[in-house]
């Protein structure tokens, strides 16, 4: 992309109605707009993370085995009330009329719906095990709408629901989740951490929350210090292997790691000697439920056993903040000049500076290394704007993609450009092929 083609309204001031870092630098760097509280639009540069994210959401969904569909946002009450869950869930939901005078939702969450499409289609056990996912807006009409896209109204969300003929089978599909949302987050670049959570208006016994610590987190966390070191890698995983995702789920979460809602001080310091105790602030970015058979019981959701019974299939929802995902990744890379993307979700894989627009050497020389760079399956950012250089650095800085070639006449009598880090700082001439290869070796397997 061009940036003189593109739309990528920066704003110079910061803005006064953003309290937490990524809020401000997300409206600095052109990325949303508000359309009224806790609604946004997603500008370009913005809506090109969402993507990114999303398509490491789906890639990882498919590795373990989940379906993809997409349900609609506005659902009947009908079925709500069948669950019973339409006068429980309260203020946050918005509640529509139709000119028939029908009841209807914007869906804050979708078990009745995927129960409803469950029940109409699957009557055997030969069907299961079964997940089935979408990535679609909620609304929430939260009391607060705060912090940009960390806590709107509309939001996007990855929301998977599991369907198994027995508790056990579904406490696996449960694990299964817990090692794909491991995965799911390390590709973003992130450390999220499984806690022991509440299960609020979902319901259900068992459930994960997963945080990403920082400052600006609005639930408090207690944890032993040893959880902060696991890391899951690209090790490879069966996740129709029983042992092996009940093994990750165990090292992932033996550890005391609990959110403030289930925090128990005298376990705390039961479980966890002094020197390893944290208590800090996470942002939640995703939560695994199991919760059994609380749908399919009152709404029919039945199955064939295979032993002559029909019995309520067992269920679990996971949901992934895609939405918020932008922003928390944002709060955890970051620097005094704007945004360091991880290379996993970057909304351009680099920069190119012109330092001289306009002269031949340089104008030839970007154009080479864009052709170049895109002839590698790669998306760079020209900035072929007349602007002076500070300018230029100062807007990459502030979108942070995480590399940045320069291009000037006097590298270029050397025969040089200069490729430098985001994340570091430090800078490196070489030639312009050797540039473009360093940056396409970066990117293989990212
Ligand atoms: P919270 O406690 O933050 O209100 P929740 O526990 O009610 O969230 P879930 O039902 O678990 O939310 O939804 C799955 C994920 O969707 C959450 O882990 C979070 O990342 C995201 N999410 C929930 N509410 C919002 C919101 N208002 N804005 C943006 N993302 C949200
Ligand atoms: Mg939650």
């Amino acid at each position: 992309m061009r940036l003189s083609r593109y739309f990528l309204p920066v704003l110079k001031e910061t803005p006064a109605e953003a309290q937490i870092v990524s809020h401000r630098l997300m409206l600095r760097a052109g990325m949303i707009r508000q359309a009224s509280a806790g609604i946004y639009s997603w500008l370009p540069l913005g809506y090109r993370v969402l993507r990114n994210i999303e398509r490491i959401v789906h890639e990882e969904q498919a590795r373990a085995g989940h379906i993809p569909l997409l349900m609609p946002t506005l659902q009947s009450a009908d079925l709500w009330r069948e669950s019973g869950r339409y006068d429980a869930y309260g203020e946050e939901m918005l509640r529509i009329t139709d000119r028939n005078n029908r009841d209807m939702l914007y869906g804050p969450t979708n078990e009745e719906l995927i129960t409803d499409i469950f029940r109409s289609h699957v009557t055997s056990y030969k069907d299961l095990p079964l997940t089935l996912y979408h990535i679609q807006w909620k609304f929430r009409d939260e009391i607060r709408p705060r912090f940009g896209v960390m806590r709107g109204r509309e939001f996007l969300m990855k929301d998977g629901y599991n369907f198994d003929v027995s508790k056990e089978a579904a406490l696996h599909a449960y694990n299964r989740h817990l090692v794909s949302y491991l995965r799911t987050y390390e590709r973003m670049g992130l450390q999220a951490i499984p806690m022991r959570a509440e299960s609020g208006p979902i319901g259900g016994d068992d459930t994960h929350e997963f945080l990403v610590l920082a400052s600006t987190g609005e639930s408090g966390v207690f944890y032993d210090s040893e959880v902060t070191d696991l890391t899951f890698g690209d090790r490879e995983i069966d996740y129709d292997d029983v042992a092996q995702c009940q093994a990750v789920l165990e090292e992932f979460t033996s550890r005391y790691a609990r959110t403030d809602d289930t925090h128990d001080e005298a376990v705390f310091h039961e479980r966890v000697p002094e020197a390893r105790r944290r208590e800090a602030r996470g942002i939640e970015v995703g939560q695994i439920f199991y919760f059994g058979t609380k749908y399919s019981e009152p709404m029919g959701a039945m199955v064939d056993d295979g032993q002559g019974n029909r019995v309520p299939v067992h269920m679990g929802s996971h949901g992934i903040g895609v939405s918020r995902l932008v922003g928390a990744i944002i709060e955890a890379s970051h620097d005094d000049k704007g945004i360091v993307w991880p290379e996993g979700v970057t909304p351009f894989h680099c920069g190119i500076v012109n330092l001289r627009q306009g002269d031949g050497a340089a104008d030839a020389a970007c154009e080479g290394l864009y052709k170049a760079l895109r002839a590698q399956g790669l998306e760079p950012l020209y900035d072929d704007r007349e602007e002076r250089a500070g300018a230029k650095f100062a807007t990459m800085d502030l979108i942070g993609l995480p590399w940045r070639i320069t291009v000037g006449p006097r590298g270029l009598e050397k025969g040089v450009v200069e490729l430098t880090s985001r994340k570091s700082g430090e800078s490196e001439e070489m030639s312009p092929e050797a540039a473009v290869a360093r940056i396409a070796e970066i990117y293989t397997g990212v």
